[in-house]
């Protein structure tokens, strides 16, 4: 049924040329990787009508699973979908020395994905197979049509950004593939440097490998000429094939787009895209949903414009952060290698973004106003900021961390909290004490 164009805001009225179709669902997801599965499955569980949109691609491509998303995964109940292996042994070489300290999951992003869109499809999302383009907060589908609804989120990945505002001077592409080495491997997962950048490899116990060089993506050289040559130098005793021509991934840092309309949400890599060397993408992607699914619940709940500007800052000053940390801690990395800094790929990254701290140095805990979620809405309130969490953090479970810093600090026993809140407060009690004895010396 063609209608004819009403704004997506409520109660204004625009006079607009265009014929569009006000989608009969409430929200519209461009993109079902992470980002938008889980915005997808966020909204249809609270009842919202929704329709995702998804080419629905497989890449055939490995990721790891950090510990923190994979514990999210788990206590939110929508789990993997046996989309990960291990945790497999880790080995890292970097800046002259070997740890082996870590485990980690390998992630079959395919079967991830997949199992996130049919979560969201569980709930109620209906799933439209194909590629849109973004304007204006209208939805156009490449296969025909154009819609819009009262809120549209941008999952689109890195695709979102038609003009990479990257910040950074240099520009990082990531070569991927499988490969099959003569001998076979143990099953494990290794980082190593090289230099011309840092290659991340997952040995599967079937005996194929898959390997994801990060290097500069200014090169005479081809795909399939850097890849062989980056496995050659990290594997010097194998015979190594590649099992198939090897694919490109865009890997510069993304700065956070600017929010301009709040029904219209770019979310995960659409709204600021990592270093893959912080390792923490994917936590971002599901965590930056989780966020926009709370401004979204704020404006419904309490609209206004007092709400339009506490959600556009929770949303920016979030961005913003985690995209500074995490090109921070990817610095301190290059910074690491020794060895290979006066090669271009070090040397250009290595005073990215700038010289400070990838974290506040908090000496001991403080309250400061902050912005967080209470009851699903983003409310401003007071957030507490340790050694451990010099972010600030506004809650403790369900246990809110400022609040509890004060019991602790006015003396509260270790017994009377764990009357109060349960047996999960003991170890942030021991925690939160040492510091106490800190402020006390
Ligand atoms: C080389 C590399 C290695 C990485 N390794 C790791 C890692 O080990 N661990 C980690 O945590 N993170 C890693 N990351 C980061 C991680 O891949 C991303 O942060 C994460 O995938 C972002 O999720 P997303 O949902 O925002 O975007 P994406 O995962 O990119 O999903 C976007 C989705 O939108 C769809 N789409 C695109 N355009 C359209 C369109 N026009 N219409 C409809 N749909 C569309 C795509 O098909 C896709 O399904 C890595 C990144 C790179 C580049």
């Amino acid at each position: 049924m063609t209608v004819p164009f009403v704004a997506r805001l409520a109660g204004l009225v625009k006079q607009k040329t265009r014929v569009t179709m006000v989608d009969p669902c409430d929200m519209i997801v461009l993109g079902g990787g992470p980002a938008g599965a889980v915005s997808a499955w966020l909204a249809a569980r609270e009842g919202l009508r929704v329709r995702l949109i998804d080419p629905c691609r497989e890449s055939g491509r490995l990721e790891g699973l950090s510990p923190r998303l994979h514990h999210w995964l788990q206590q939110s109940g929508l789990g993997t979908g046996g989309s990960t292996l291990g945790p497999l042994p880790r080995r890292v070489d970097w800046g002259g020395e070997t740890s082996r300290a870590n485990g980690e999951y390998i992630l079959d992003r395919d079967r991830l994905d997949a199992h996130l869109r049919g979560a969201a499809q569980a709930e109620g999302a209906e799933l439209v197979q194909g590629t849109g383009h973004l304007h204006d907060g209208r939805v156009t589908l490449a296969e025909g049509g154009e819609w819009t609804a009262r809120w549209v989120i941008d999952a689109r990945g890195r695709r979102s950004h038609r003009a990479a505002r990257h910040g950074a001077e240099f520009s990082s592409l990531s070569i991927c593939g499988w490969y099959r080495t003569a001998p076979a491997r143990i099953a494990g997962c290794a980082v190593s440097t090289l230099p011309e950048g840092w290659i991340w490899r997952a040995d599967l116990a079937d005996g194929r490998g898959w390997a994801q060089f990060t290097c500069d993506a200014r090169s005479p050289l081809g795909l399939e000429e850097r890849l062989m040559a980056a496995l050659q130098y990290v594997l010097p005793e194998a015979e190594v094939t590649l099992l198939a021509p090897p694919m490109a991934r865009q890997a510069t840092p993304v700065l956070p787009t600017e929010i301009a309309d709040l029904t219209c949400l770019p979310v995960g890599d659409a709204l600021a895209a990592m270093d893959p060397l912080s390792g923490h993408g994917l936590f971002w992607a599901v965590s930056s949903a989780l966020a926009a699914a709370a401004a979204r619940r704020t404006l419904t709940a309490r609209p206004g414009a007092t709400s339009e500007t506490l959600c556009r800052r929770y949303l920016q000053e979030r961005a913003a952060a985690t995209y500074l940390r995490n090109a921070r801690i990817g610095r301190d990395f290059i910074r690491l290698e020794a060895h290979h800094a006066a090669q271009p790929f070090w040397a250009a990254r290595a005073a990215f973004p700038d010289e400070r701290l990838a974290h506040e140095v908090v000496s001991a805990p403080e309250i400061r106003p902050g912005l967080g979620v209470r009851g699903g809405l983003v409310e401003e309130m007071e957030m507490l900021h340790t050694p451990d969490h010099p972010e600030g953090v506004g809650w403790f479970g369900s246990v809110p961390a400022a609040a509890l810093w004060r019991r602790i600090a006015e003396g509260a026993s270790r017994e009377a909290l764990l009357a109060e809140h349960g047996p999960g407060i003991g170890r942030i009690y021991d925690g939160l004490c040492a510091h106490r004895a800190g402020v006390a010396a």
